[in-house]
């Protein structure tokens, strides 16, 4: 795409600090690292969301990160890795095509997961068998079946009402 930022950096119109590349994906550095080393791997093909994607071009992307995730930890001496993924505006995705989140974390700046930027909430076991039902019954490709369904089958419509979460 033409004006996304990641495809112009990966058509090399764009400068960034390209720490790894192969047939599918590139790494690069953060411009604004949450550490030294933070690294962003990207699919060479544009995808706003990992719901987009294909799933073998999913697990290529992560392949790469885990390659990219080895060479981090070692090019950076730390102690840990922390791997971070955000799709859609909902989760903080700024620029809209699919990239994931390589930190490296450090001993001395305290055992804070990625976890840690939500709080925890309360909810009752009741709901919690609800949503575990709902997840487990949702198809793992909802995203490519919805846009090849008809629109508003009675049935899902009716489906979508039920699996309203407050939280
Ligand atoms: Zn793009």
């Amino acid at each position: 795409m033409q004006d996304c930022l990641f495809c112009q950096i990966v058509a090399g119109k764009i400068q960034a600090k390209k720490v790894y590349e192969d047939d599918h994906s590139i790494g690069f550095l953060d411009i604004n690292p949450r550490n030294p080393g933070h690294t962003l791997v990207i699919p060479k093909k544009h995808f706003e969301t990992i719901l987009d994607m294909p799933e073998k071009e999913a697990g290529k992307l992560f392949e790469s990160v885990q390659k990219v995730a080895a060479m981090v930890k070692t090019g950076t001496n730390s102690q840990g890795i922390s791997i971070g993924q955000s799709n859609g505006q909902a989760a903080g995705q700024v620029v809209r095509h699919v990239h994931v989140h390589v930190i490296p974390r450090f001993a001395n700046e305290g055992p804070v997961g990625l976890e840690g930027i939500l709080p925890s909430k309360k909810i009752d076991d009741l709901s919690m068998d609800k949503i575990a039902a709902s997840i487990k019954s949702a198809s793992a490709h909802a995203h490519h079946a919805h846009k090849e369904e008809e629109p508003k089958s009675e049935k899902k419509s009716k489906k979508s009402e039920d699996i309203s979460f407050e939280f």
